[in-house]
């Protein structure tokens, strides 16, 4: 079946109970023994799984044409449970612009590990294959990126790793496209990851991440007792609140994508603006690679003005409609400064600002934007 008939049905069933449509939310942490010791109905306690919870994995496996997902608490506990999977010592290839919070989590919380990770250009397939090492095990892509919109060639980078050997594990990162618009699994990558979020619950109201897998592989299985285990486990309504959104994902998606190629057009003419990057554009580098694995181009762009951060700065103060804040993937269209959102290590440009673009009328966001630009 189509994505928007998953989206509405995967994991769901009606209530044997009661006859209710919508799942009901299972707040209980705990659930009974049949009188042989074991958990006839396959719940026992809610950090090791919950109904709620098993409806959001079950859904996310199919709309992403994997075997299994987990769900997390955040997205940033999905990659903390990868890394951790990670025995010290090892090595693992990561984009040079990788979403900041995985270098957080890489130097960071696991610095004492040892791990060494390459930083790399993953638009360069060759740089890609350089960076390999015996020890490598895990290559984590990120298309598109974040917040420069650079596409990575999953198939390429699947293809490499395979031939490189059954050691390294591929994962990318697909938030910003959403299993809508791309299909990392299918490209052979092994696991994708998504920040939930964002666009899969998309209304600005829950925080939660999950990884899903094509086939089993140790790296998944760690993540699972990372998750189980660890307990970085989302609540039952939080899995409730994500599998509702879902509902509604592939309409969401589209509208999305639609708009911010409107706002990207008209950015692209403005003699204030400088560059625009949204693969969307024929003339964004990774425009031919993102036609073929994205079917259109999501909601997510940057844009640098002429002019310094003090410029970027002013533009955003200006906006009446985009809402100063950090996120995206929610109805509200949001902009940002991401530079001094990173601090004074950033490599992102100063004079960039990121638009996630929402739900409303694109008229009316890019009148917003034309008046902001203004001055
Ligand atoms: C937001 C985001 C994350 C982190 O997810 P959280 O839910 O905030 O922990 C990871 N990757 C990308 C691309 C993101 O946008």
């Amino acid at each position: 079946m189509r994505i928007e008939t998953r989206a509405v049905h995967a994991g769901r069933r009606i209530d044997p109970a009661t006859g209710a449509v919508s799942l009901p939310i299972h707040l209980s942490t705990t659930f009974e023994r049949g009188p042989d010791g074991e958990y006839p109905l396959g719940f026992s306690y809610s950090r090791e799984n919950n109904p709620n919870r098993a409806a959001l994995e079950a859904c996310l496996a199919d709309v992403e044409g994997g075997s299994e997902a987990l769900v997390f608490s955040s997205g940033l506990a999905v990659a903390t449970a990868l890394v951790q999977g990670l025995e010290p010592g090892d090595h693992l290839i990561a984009p040079d612009d990788v979403y900041w919070g995985l270098r957080k989590v890489i130097g960071g919380v696991f610095g004492k590990w040892g791990l060494e990770t390459s930083y790399v250009d993953m638009t360069r397939a060759d740089a890609v294959r350089a960076a390999l090492r015996p020890h490598t095990r895990l290559i984590w892509t990120e298309t598109p990126s974040n917040p420069l919109m650079k596409i990575t060639d999953l198939a390429a980078i699947a293809q490499l790793a395979r031939k490189a050997g059954p050691h390294i594990v591929t994962v990318c990162d697909g938030t910003f496209a959403t299993p809508v618009l791309q299909h990392p699994l299918e490209c052979g990558i092994d696991m994708v990851a998504h920040s939930t979020t964002k666009y899969l619950s998309g209304h600005s109201d829950v925080v939660g991440g999950a990884l899903i897998t094509r086939h089993p592989n140790y790296l998944f299985e760690r993540a699972r007792a990372s998750q189980r285990y660890g307990g970085a486990v989302p609540s039952p309504f939080d899995c409730w609140l994500t599998l509702r959104g879902i509902d509604t994902l592939p309409y969401r998606v589209r509208a999305h994508s639609e708009n911010a190629l409107r706002v990207a057009q008209f950015l692209a003419d403005h003699p204030g603006v400088e560059t625009v990057h949204y693969p969307g554009l024929a003339s964004h580098p990774g425009h031919a690679i993102a036609a073929g694995q994205m079917s259109a181009f999501g909601g997510m762009l940057s844009f640098q003005v002429r002019g310094s951060a003090q410029t970027a700065l002013g533009v955003a103060a200006r906006c009446h409609l985009f809402i100063r804040a950090t996120s995206l993937g929610g109805a509200h269209s949001l902009i940002e400064h991401r530079a001094s959102v990173e601090g004074p290590q950033t490599r992102t440009p100063q004079n960039l600002l990121r638009l996630s673009v929402g739900l409303e009328h694109p008229d009316d966001l890019i009148e917003d934007l034309a008046q902001a630009l203004a001055g």
